[in-house]
């Protein structure tokens, strides 16, 4: 890399934990490293290693960190009034802690001489320049950091010392340049200077040291250190310090999160390595987290609510312009516009958040009434601002569409006091799933946990998945205090599953029923709206309120299989597509390419070469092309290209494939079929994947004799497992599944159906539909928007979906995830290899990147990554971009490559809010 213009320090881990409230583990201590590193950050402070055993580890262990540029430095003071620094405890501790950088603070105020280290002025030059010195010149404990030790030498209350007497606090700084110290810090400790003083200040030192390094560390007691700072680097400081969040003592220190997005964007200062600013909200975040610190919503650039728009009128006008109330775009640092809805809520908030949801405006058909809604709920007391959860059940519940998973019928709950038992508490309640009524009771320590209680227990036989929903906080704000026990009370519930946390709220004169209704809420976000892990399969799933990818940044090592004819095409293009996704929100990838197919037969005489299935075994997700083509299809072959596929699959336990159908609003005329018949069009074909006739016994014909068979095989557990995919799946969508099949002559299928109708009892509030297979091959053109899930076994899958390609335009939009109990899975296009297009760089690679969206998803767990995929295929095509299989007149034809580099650059580009 090249050198930066400004050298960036961080202090969070020193600094910083001299903060109230702020403890960080050595654990946390690597973790923050290795985030800063990951940001582009030149220099941590790692501790101060001679003042506990803790910092001591943290540099030991430090060196172990296989880190790409950041250098750690050691913090210590100089040597004490009256010693040598060879003699020093607190010197020698430094030089142990083997780091490239040694930081050395030392007095610059007359009054710290002579009030706190209570010795002479010349003693404390002497301590300075001998210090600095003999840091430079001793070797480390080994060769590598004999050579390349940097000192940097911190000036203490340096602008505190100036104001009060220049020439001495200019005479410590030619003490430490005398000592040959690499770059001067000069100290606003006390954080109470002015901008205009900083920057007289930094002008008069470089007159008098031109051509030295002079960095500032700035506190923020007035409210200035991030200012203070940039008004140092307009004096010409090139290195600044400061700390994540502005954690540090008193009111903290300069806010590395103000300062670097102000240097690049403001000032034009490069700082960070390009690409990299967009990591910055999340290393903010991440470090509040590890920190156990909520991070200010107000916090400049990274905040939540940093780019959060409340006024109507002001929502109304970035709706026509993005630019009217921002300053910057939010992508640039990593952030995000966001619409609150409030009694200040127009049209255009309630609009945008329904875009933010994914929700289509023309699915919302009753707008005005549910911002009336709104606006009554508001006087009433409730505020949907901080619970964004009940603002989308309340958008949801307005679409034709949207099936509760359950109605609220009656509750009762009774609090009682007993001598000797204390204070106790039963709810009862009736709720309403499908067309069943579930009457329960259950006790608890107050009369919220009961009623949670209660509704867990009607509900659990029927969702299982409810086990994973946690309350995870619960608040009560009395409203108006003077109406005494006639106040309203507002309860907002947060919930949350393995990776996302959701806000609801209720408002009422009673404490009892505002509780019941954020709670009910919260659950009926959690099981309708809220998806865990492997739930999704929708292209464009609903954002949520608190929506987060796990916080923090993922390493995963992904194995591609490219394979034969254009699948070394289309899984270049994903591979480039998950690498702009790694650099975009500071993942590290790494991908490793095996033989499979057509292409290992060739290299190895087997289509699954044993150290291809143990990489994939190994991996945390496999990214697969197609395999096959001309040169490997003679029927008489002993060994096929295809049974590399299925020996992966097995090999790997994946059982269900997901084949998501869903339509750009681009490429409605893309389908041979009407629009007007791929209206509402969103369905998924879950296929069983591992049984069947592609697994059963098998004779091919010979020359002697002419017979050949297939076998299909379908044991019942295959069955029952891959129809709970699909009702879980069914229950998350729009709650139907539709099960294919041949039970009028096949025996497997009437076994499939038997089980199929047993496996549905158990999900009252999905409705199954069975069909045949001939059937369903008409009603997919007939009457596509019906099907939401559809289940079916291997080989009735594998043909149907190609079918179903035709209703999104071409075979090369359709991506799958093949799973099975764990995590890891195979995402791959549902085409073949395209024999007859390999070579010429015209394949469609959006089926293999919406593919990978799938593999961010499910076995990644970063939704909001897999989201950003899905938006940029829809932004690239909603601009008319097509390769040849969905082109259209009036369109720009590109080849592969342009259009895995076209979404590739989409999701490294700013997305605002027209886009
Ligand atoms: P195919 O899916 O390869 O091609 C069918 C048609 O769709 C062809 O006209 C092709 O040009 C077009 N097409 C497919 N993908 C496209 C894309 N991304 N962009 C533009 N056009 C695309 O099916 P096929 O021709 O029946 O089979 C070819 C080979 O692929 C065979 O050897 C077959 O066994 C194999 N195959 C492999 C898989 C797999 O690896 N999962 C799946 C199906 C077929």
């Amino acid at each position: 890399m090249a050198d930066p213009e400004v050298s960036l320090y961080d202090t969070t881990l020193r600094d910083g934990t001299q903060g109230e409230g702020i403890f960080l583990s050595v654990d946390d201590k690597l973790k923050i490293t290795r985030l800063l590193d990951r940001l582009g950050v030149h220099y941590v402070e790692g501790g101060w290693p001679g003042s506990n055993p803790k910092d001591a580890e943290y540099f030991r262990r430090v060196r172990e960190l296989d880190l790409e540029q950041i250098r750690v430095a050691a913090f210590g003071s100089t040597c004490r009034v009256g010693s040598q620094a060879q003699e020093d405890a607190n010197i020698r501790a430094l030089l142990e802690a083997e780091t490239p950088v040694v930081t050395v603070v030392g007095k610059s105020s007359a009054l710290h001489v002579r009030d706190v280290l209570r010795t002479t002025p010349e003693e404390n030059l002497r301590i300075i320049r001998e210090s600095v010195a003999y840091l430079k010149e001793k070797p480390g404990f080994s060769e590598k950091t004999r050579f390349l030790r940097e000192v940097i030498y911190d000036a203490e209350h340096f602008f505190d010392g100036h104001k009060a007497d220049p020439r001495y606090a200019m005479a410590t700084l030619q003490a430490a340049v005398e000592g040959g110290a690499d770059v001067l810090v000069l100290c606003d400790t006390n954080g109470g200077s002015m901008g205009w003083e900083i920057e007289a200040i930094v002008q008069n030192v470089l007159a008098a040291f031109p051509g030295v390094s002079l960095g500032i560390h700035a506190h923020n007691d007035n409210g200035l250190a991030a200012a203070n700072s940039l008004a140092a680097v307009r004096a010409g400081a090139t290195h600044v310090q400061g700390t994540v969040n502005g954690y540090g003592e008193r009111c903290g220190n300069a806010d590395l999160c103000t300062l670097i997005p102000n240097l690049e964007l403001k000032m034009g200062v490069a700082v960070l390595p390009a690409g990299r600013l967009s990591l910055i909200t999340r290393v903010a975040r991440t470090v509040a987290a590890i920190a156990n610190q909520p991070l200010h919503r107000q916090a400049a650039y990274v905040g939540r609510s940093a780019f959060a728009h409340k006024g109507g009128i002001h929502v109304a006008a970035m709706r026509r312009n993005s630019w009217s109330y921002q300053h910057i775009d939010p992508a640039l640092v990593g952030n995000q516009s966001r619409v609150l809805i409030s009694e200040l809520a127009g049209r255009g908030n309630l609009l945008s958040k329904a875009e933010e949801m994914g929700i289509a405006h023309r699915e919302i058909e009753n707008l005005p009434e549910v911002l009336q809604t709104i606006k009554r709920l508001e006087h009433q007391g409730f505020t949907f601002e901080g619970a964004e959860a009940s603002v989308e059940l309340l958008l949801h519940r307005s679409r034709p569409a949207y099936h509760p998973p359950f109605e609220m019928l009656d509750f009762m709950v009774v609090v009682e006091h007993r001598e000797g038992r204390g204070i106790f508490a039963e709810a009862s309640i009736k709720v309403r799933v499908g067309d069943q009524v579930f009457h329960t009771a259950a006790g608890g320590n107050g009369p919220v946990n009961a009623l949670d209680a209660a509704l867990r227990k009607a509900l659990a036989a029927v969702y299982p998945h409810l086990a994973h929903l946690n309350l995870a906080d619960y608040k009560v704000h009395i409203l108006d205090s003077d109406h005494g026990t006639a106040a309203t009370t507002r309860v907002l519930v947060d919930m949350q599953n393995e990776t996302r946390r959701w806000s609801t709220m209720g408002a009422s004169t009673n404490i009892i029923e505002a509780s019941w209704i954020a709670l009910a809420d919260a659950v009926e976000y959690g099981l309708s709206i809220a998806v865990g892990p492997g739930g999704k399969a929708s292209c464009s799933p609903a954002a949520s309120e608190g929506a987060q990818s796990g916080g923090g940044f993922v390493e995963a090592r992904i194995v591609t299989l490219p394979g034969d004819g254009i699948g070394t095409e289309v899984v270049a293009e994903g591979v480039k597509v998950l690498q702009a996704v790694a650099d975009r929100y500071g993942h590290r990838f790494t991908f490793e390419e095996a033989l499979i197919g057509g292409c290992a037969m060739d290299a190895t005489g087997s289509p699954l070469p044993e150290v291809t299935l143990e990489a994939c075994q190994r991996a945390d997700a496999v990214l697969l092309g197609a395999v096959g083509g001309p040169r490997w299809s003679d029927p008489t072959a002993p060994v096929r290209p295809e049974q590399g596929l299925l020996g992966l699959r097995w090999g790997l336990g994946l059982y269900a494939n997901l084949r998501p159908v869903c339509l750009y609003p681009a490429l409605l005329d893309a389908s041979p079929l009407r629009p007007e018949r791929l209206e509402g069009v969103d369905l998924v074909v879950v296929r069983e994947l591992t049984g069947g006739i592609y697994f059963g016994p098998r004779q091919e014909a010979t020359a002697d004799d002419e017979t050949a068979y297939d076998t299909m095989i379908y044991t019942a557990s295959e069955v029952r497992r891959i129809a709970h995919t699909a009702f879980r799946l069914a229950q998350q969508r729009r709650g139907k599944v539709t099960s294919v099949d041949k039970a009028n002559v096949l025996a497997a299928s009437r076994l499939w159906r038997r089980v199929v109708t047993e496996v549905a009892a158990e999900y009252p509030a999905v409705t199954l539909e069975t069909i045949l297979v001939d059937a369903a091959a008409m009603h997919l053109l007939r009457r596509p928007a019906d099907f939401d899930v559809i289940v079916t076994a291997n080989m009735f899958g594998d043909i149907l979906t190609d079918e179903a390609s035709m209703l999104a335009g071409s075979m090369g939009m359709l991506p799958s995830a093949s799973l099975g109990e764990g995590r890891n899975g195979v995402y791959e296009p549902i085409h073949g290899s395209a024999p007859d297009i390999a070579g010429h760089g015209i394949a469609n690679p959006l089926a293999t990147i919406l593919s990978a969206a799938m593999l961010l998803r499910h076995s990644l767990e970063l939704e909001d990554e897999a989201q950003a995929v899905e938006d940029a295929v829809e932004a690239v095509l909603a601009e008319g971009y097509r390769t040849k299989d969905i082109r259209e007149e009036g369109t720009t034809l590109v080849g592969t490559r342009e259009m895995g580099r076209l979404i590739a650059e989409r999701i490294g580009r700013k997305m605002t809010n027209d886009q």
